[in-house]
C-alpha cells in the first residue's frame, strides 16, 4: 500500500458525494496503491450510510464507525492506528483541503522528507473572530512552547510510515496531533496552498471544541501557564506580604490606621483573584493527567470494513 488517505466526518453528507468524486477522480490519474479510511465521528445525518456506499462501490474506498462523536483528533487517531500505506494524508471532509493538492504533497515528501504540512496563504470564507483567534493562538503558542509547531497550519499534512509509528506511541488522551508531530522531528517541511471556504454544511467545530483543542495545545506543549501562575502566586504573596508588616507598623508605630475598608476590599478581592487563576491554571494540567492515569481507550469502534490491529 503507497498511500492512506485518513478523513474524519462529522456530519458532512452535503459534501461526502463531492468529496468522494474529486478523490477518486485525483486517485485515478495519480496511479498509486490507495485506500481512503473516512472515520465517521458520530455524525447525525446520513453521512455513514454514504461512505459505506463508497467502500461498497470502490474498493479504494474504507470507513471506521465510532460509537459516538470523539472529536476530530481522535478521528485522525483511529485512521492512523488502522492506515496500512508507506505514507498517509490527514485531510478535513469538508474540502475546505483540496484532494487535489495531495500529489504535489506526495512528491514533496519523495524529495527526501518524512512531514509535509499545507501551509495556508489564505483562509476564505471564515469569520473575522475566528481568523483573528486562529492568528493570535498559533502565534502564542509559538511562543510559549519548546516545540516548534508551523503557524498557520491545521492537520491537512502528509506524512510517512515512520512518523505514524512514532505517533502510535504517544499513549497522550489530549491530541494536539499537529504539536506531535513537530514534536516527532524528522525532516519536515510546507507547502503552500489557498484554503477555501467549507462547501457546505454547519463546521463540526463549535467554539468550545475549539477552546478545548487549544487548550489541549497549550497544556500538551508548554508548562509556562503553571510557572506564571507559581511566579504571580510568589510576587504577589510577597508584596502582600510587605503591605502586612506596613500595616502591623502604622497600627502600632505611627498610631494611624484608618477605616481601613477599601485596603482590606482590595487586598481580598486581588488575593483571592490570582489564587483563583493559578488554581485555574493548575485544574486544567490536573484534569490531563487524571485523563491520562485513567488509561481508557481514545475511541471505541462500532464498525469498520478494515481489518482491526491490536492497539499497541
Ligand atoms: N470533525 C470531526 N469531529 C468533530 C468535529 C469535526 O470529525 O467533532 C471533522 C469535520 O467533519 C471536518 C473536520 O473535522 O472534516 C474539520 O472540522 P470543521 O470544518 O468543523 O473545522 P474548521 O474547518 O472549522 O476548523
Ligand atoms: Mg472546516
Amino acid at each position: 500500500m503507497d498511500l492512506s488517505i485518513i478523513v474524519p466526518i462529522y456530519n458532512e453528507e452535503i459534501n461526502l458525494p463531492v468529496l468522494y468524486a474529486r478523490l477518486a477522480a485525483m486517485l485515478d490519474a495519480l496511479l498509486l496503491e490507495t485506500e481512503v479510511i473516512f472515520v465517521n465521528d458520530g455524525s447525525r445525518d446520513r453521512s455513514l450510510e454514504l461512505m459505506q456506499g463508497f467502500a461498497a462501490r470502490d474498493p479504494r474506498m474504507h470507513y471506521i464507525t465510532f460509537s459516538r462523536n470523539f472529536g476530530h483528533q481522535v478521528a485522525i487517531t483511529a485512521g492512523l492506528d488502522l492506515s496500512r500505506g508507506a505514507a498517509v494524508v490527514v485531510m478535513d471532509g469538508d474540502l475546505q483541503d483540496p484532494p487535489e493538492l495531495i500529489p504535489e504533497l506526495y512528491a514533496k515528501l519523495h524529495e527526501g522528507y518524512e512531514v509535509v504540512y499545507a501551509k495556508r496563504r489564505s483562509r476564505q470564507g471564515e469569520s473575522a473572530i475566528k481568523l483573528f483567534t486562529a492568528k493570535m493562538f498559533y502565534r502564542i503558542l509559538a511562543r510559549i512552547t519548546s516545540v516548534n509547531i508551523p503557524i498557520d497550519t491545521g492537520d491537512f499534512r502528509i506524512v510517512s510510515r515512520k512518523v505514524v509509528e512514532a505517533l502510535k506511541l504517544m499513549p497522550e488522551q489530549n491530541k494536539f496531533i499537529r504539536g506531535q508531530i513537530s514534536w516527532i522531528g524528522y525532516k519536515q517541511t510546507f507547502l503552500e496552498f489557498d484554503r477555501s471556504e467549507r462547501a457546505g454544511g454547519e463546521p463540526g467545530y463549535t467554539y468550545s471544541k475549539l477552546i478545548k483543542l487549544a487548550l489541549d495545545g497549550i497544556t500538551s506543549f508548554s508548562d509556562l501557564p503553571l510557572r506564571i501562575a507559581s511566579i504571580g502566586g510568589f510576587v504577589v504573596s510577597g508584596v502582600a506580604f510587605l503591605v502586612m508588616l506596613y500595616a502591623v507598623y502604622a497600627r502600632f508605630f505611627l498610631k494611624n490606621y484608618g477605616i481601613g475598608w477599601p485596603s482590606l476590599m482590595v487586598s481580598v478581592l486581588f488575593l483571592g483573584g490570582i489564587q483563583l487563576m493559578a488554581i485555574g491554571i493548575i485544574g486544567e494540567y490536573v484534569a490531563r493527567l487524571g485523563a491520562n492515569t485513567r488509561q481508557r481507550p481514545l475511541y471505541i469502534i462500532d464498525e469498520t470494513d478494515l481489518p482491526l490491529k491490536k492497539p499497541n
